[in-house]
């Protein structure tokens, strides 16, 4: 995710008003590599500026994804998470107790898989996912 300023910048560019509820959200993504919720941010939004409702929060999610700032991703948790880091290429690492969602710096291509010839000739791969389950370091010791 760029930093406010550039999304400022971009918001003026697309002609797209600067709300405070925006602003609000940027600073709550920025650096944030929590992998939040909608609810988790709406929560949160709602401490620091009280006025915007949860359809608030889903429109400039869905803004910011349109954007390219932001990937919408469904691990399997139960809800659907936000993750600001889209510049760097990484997987993630899901706690299958607390459902805490962190990155890992691991580089995959379709080499790599020993995918049949069959596949590799029907479908063209552009992105590869890998999910790795199991505990994080609070929940297993
Ligand atoms: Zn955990
Ligand atoms: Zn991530």
């Amino acid at each position: 995710m760029d930093s406010v300023d550039s999304l400022v910048e971009m918001y003026h560019r697309h002609k797209r008003k600067i709300t405070p509820q925006r602003l609000c959200i940027f600073k709550i993504l920025q650096s944030n590599s929590s992998h939040p919720s909608a609810e988790d941010i709406y929560n949160q939004a709602k401490i620091q500026i009280g006025n915007i409702s949860l359809k608030t929060v889903y429109q400039i999610l869905n803004e910011l994804a349109e954007l390219n700032q932001l990937e919408i991703i469904d691990l399997g948790t139960g809800t659907i998470r936000y993750d600001p880091n889209v510049k760097i290429s990484h997987q993630h690492l899901v706690c299958k107790k607390c459902s805490k969602v962190n990155d890992v710096d691991l580089k995959v291509n379709s080499k790599m898989i020993d995918l049949s010839d069959d596949a590799l000739n029907n479908f063209k791969i552009d992105k590869i996912d890998i999910v790795l389950r199991g505990l994080c370091v609070d929940c297993f010791v």
